[in-house]
């Protein structure tokens, strides 16, 4: 391996930081800022600058482990491990069917596995039954980013338009702690004289930089965006001409706004009648501005409903599809946007198609070489599916995800898990979850191989192999290339990365997500492609590209003459509706699925902190880290700690109907008094997941992970 510095990405969430890597003697890599890459500009966060700790052979896995028949997990070949996993996943396909087998991704997978999983699951086992983690991240931005604009890409702008709009309203996110260096774009906002309001029950790190922070009461921010919009319409700031020229729908949406008064919504959320007020002003002062939600409102049992409210107000002042204003979501996991995208969704297939599109099912069939007829279904969304483990699932294969720390209801969940007959885990470390598995294959990470992602921002990135990986770790293509051979299919699953991306390319030719016009010369050339990029015929007079639908060119010189020049900036002509308009969808205020009770009187909201990722099972394991974020707390407000009789540091129990947690108490005035916060990134008994409700919204199936109603107790130590 050359001795030169790499430039590729971060493995961790979806800002996907630039980054330089050059080998170490010990194996690893060594960070170096990259600052050609104009997301990040050479910063990194703690988790960034320390992910090569994850790469040592003492702290990852590089072996396969196997069951034995006392229960332990012991070292064995590779030939051992993959023949136990396709004899686990035959056995039970073979005696109840294929449906009886799952798989399930995650939102870190490179675009090319979560392509291949996808193909695996529904061309070699035949099942309906996969979903991923992802579906816990985004799936309710996407599904109402579907209904408004027709098409769902986290952020329809590049990241560098933010410093330059009127106003950025940023709902429930805390930029600081989840993706630190991006809030250089919200400081030049400031800079600029724009207006940055921060809605989040806690004063975050990310509040403390807005000029206005609203603080409502966590699950209502569907009933504040219906509040604004309320007064939007009262105070006559809709953008007539907007919306009769580019919307549709926008009476029903008027009529239920028009419900919501502001004292009303003050009652419901806790924000202030002149607050609402002054949020209008600000938010329509400037020509443009834009709203930009994460998981605080998404990820709620009407988490669809709720950005559509947002949406809306978007919609009915003119900042949709327009410069610099727009609607976006932050997606969170490093490739959350293309894991959704390529057909590790129950529903979907490649391109952003949907499975159950008679027209997309023979596009996709014909790139693979199957019979349409051959392919099933859509299946279960993730909490379902785990939910029927050791029931009508029997197996599972799970790549690159730790329910049992990151699911809700976790306790449940491992119990589920507990139960299946077989189950098979791919992962660099032994998770929580990989430590319940019967079979552990130990994988390459991002340092050891090429592949592509695809950032918040719809941009997608080439990721390059720095290092050579230790011996004893392959890559998930080559792990879903041996299964798929030992389960009767010997072609059509390359190991190579590139071989992968250019039959992706042809199955999104023509989809939502059309990558078809991408390659990985032009990744490598160009800092990356914004998708839709479709390939294209020689250009026309005017200058516009024509879409050929099939075949790609195959001359490499012919594709990088007349190569689209991708789509950093969606909308702005029309949006991806049948008749161009964006629709308003009509919605309502309504509660959440837990509300406080006598038995169970606080609300437990949770999320992260900046020294730890997601489940947690690679930053634990990085000491910088650790000693930084070393283990979970409960956040409460000084008059709640004074009534139940905490102080700093006791040892707090947090009780939902699910089950019981305990943490150290951190007390803080950033928070409501009516509401305790706990990160979820730990397992044992501070896990937070252990509290949260399942409870599904009914388009996106997103669990409600930001609001249920506990009792706090004191323990004794
Ligand atoms: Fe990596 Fe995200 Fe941190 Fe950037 S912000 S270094 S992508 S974890």
């Amino acid at each position: 391996m050359q001795n030169t510095a790499t430039p590729t990405h971060c493995p961790y969430c979806a800002l996907q930081c630039g980054m330089n890597l050059t080998p170490t003697p010990d194996g690893t890599v060594e960070v170096s800022e990259r600052a050609d890459f104009p997301v990040n500009r050479g910063a990194l966060c703690g988790k960034g600058r320390t992910a090569p700790a994850v790469l040592a052979r003492n702290v990852r896995l590089t072996s396969p482990l196997v069951r034995d028949e006392g229960g332990t997990l012991v070292p064995a070949s590779w030939d051992e491990a993959l023949d136990r996993i396709a004899a686990g996943l035959g056995r039970t396909r073979a005696a109840h069917g294929p449906d009886a087998v799952g798989v399930f991704g995650g939102g870190g997978l490179t675009n090319e596995k979560a392509y291949t999983l996808g193909k695996f699951a529904r061309v070699v086992l035949g099942t309906s039954q996969i979903d991923y983690n992802g579906r816990f991240c985004m799936s309710s931005a996407a599904a109402a980013g579907i209904k408004a604009f027709g098409l769902d890409r986290g952020l329809p702008f590049p990241l560098e338009d933010i410093p330059k709009s009127g106003c950025v309203i940023l709902v429930g996110s805390n930029l600081a702690e989840t993706m630190p260096p991006s809030l250089r774009f919200f400081t030049e906002l400031k800079e600029n004289g724009g207006t940055l309001i921060v809605i989040d029950p806690r004063r975050t790190r990310t509040a403390e930089q807005a000029d206005l922070h609203l603080a409502p009461r966590p699950g209502t921010d569907l009933a504040l965006a219906l509040g604004l919009l309320h007064l939007v319409i009262a105070e006559g700031r809709v953008d007539e001409e907007y919306v009769a020229e580019r919307t549709a729908g926008w009476e029903d949406a008027r009529a239920a706004a028009m419900a919501h008064w502001p004292e009303y919504v003050e009652r419901i959320t806790g924000v202030s009648v002149p607050e609402l007020r002054e949020t209008v002003r600000l938010f329509c002062a400037p020509e443009s501005a834009m709203v930009l939600t994460a998981r605080g409102p998404e990820q709620q049992s009407k988490g669809t409903d709720t950005v559509g409210a947002w949406i809306n107000l978007c919609l009915a002042t003119g900042r949709a599809g327009r410069p610099l204003s727009g609607y976006g979501c932050l997606t969170g996991q490093g490739n959350g946007q293309g894991g959704r995208e390529h057909g590790q969704k129950a529903d979907q297939l490649p391109g952003y198609r949907k499975l159950d599109d008679p027209a997309a099912r023979a596009h996709v069939a014909e790139v693979w070489g199957v019979d349409p007829d051959s392919l099933p279904g859509p299946g279960r969304s993730a909490y379902e599916l785990l939910d029927a483990l050791g029931t009508d699932i029997r197996s599972l294969l799970l790549m690159a995800s730790n329910p049992v720390v990151s699911a809700p209801r976790a306790a449940h969940v491992e119990e589920r898990i507990r139960s299946l007959d077989f189950l098979a885990v791919c992962d660099v470390v032994l998770s929580e979850t990989a430590a319940l598995a019967d079979v552990v294959l130990p994988v390459t990470q991002w340092a050891e191989e090429t592949g592509t992602t695809t950032s918040l921002e719809g941009r997608v990135l080439l990721r390059r192999r720095a290092i050579t990986p230790p011996d004893g770790v392959r890559s998930d293509l080559e792990v879903l290339h041996e299964l798929a051979a030992r389960l009767g299919v010997e072609k059509g699953f390359p190991t190579d990365p590139e071989e992968v991306f250019e039959e992706l390319r042809r199955a999104s030719a023509g989809g939502p997500a059309d990558y078809s016009g991408i390659t990985y010369r032009r990744l490598a050339e160009e800092n990356g492609v914004f998708w839709p990029c479709p390939a294209v015929a020689e250009p026309v007079e005017d200058g516009e590209d024509a879409l050929l639908d099939a075949p790609l060119p195959d001359d490499p010189a012919r594709q990088a003459a007349s190569g689209h020049p991708g789509t950093p900036r969606l909308f702005l002509d029309r949006f991806a509706t049948p008749d161009g308009r964006a629709r308003f969808v009509p919605v309502s205020h309504r509660a959440i699925a837990e509300e406080p009770d006598d038995e169970y009187p606080v609300l437990l909201t949770t999320g992260r902190v900046v020294a730890q990722y997601q489940s947690g099972a690679q930053t634990r394991r990085v000491a910088e880290l650790n000693a930084a974020a070393p283990g979970p707390f409960v956040e409460i407000h000084p008059r709640l700690a004074a009534r139940l009789g905490a102080a700093e540091g006791d040892p707090v129990a947090v009780v939902s109907r699910r089950g019981r947690a305990v943490a150290p108490a951190r007390i803080t005035g950033a928070i409501r008094p009516d509401t305790v916060f706990m990160p979820f990134h730990w397992p044992g008994e501070g896990r937070a997941n252990t509290l949260t409700n399942p409870a599904l919204d009914p388009t996106s199936r997103m669990p409600e992970f930001k609001a249920c109603a506990v009792r706090l107790e004191t323990v004794e130590r």
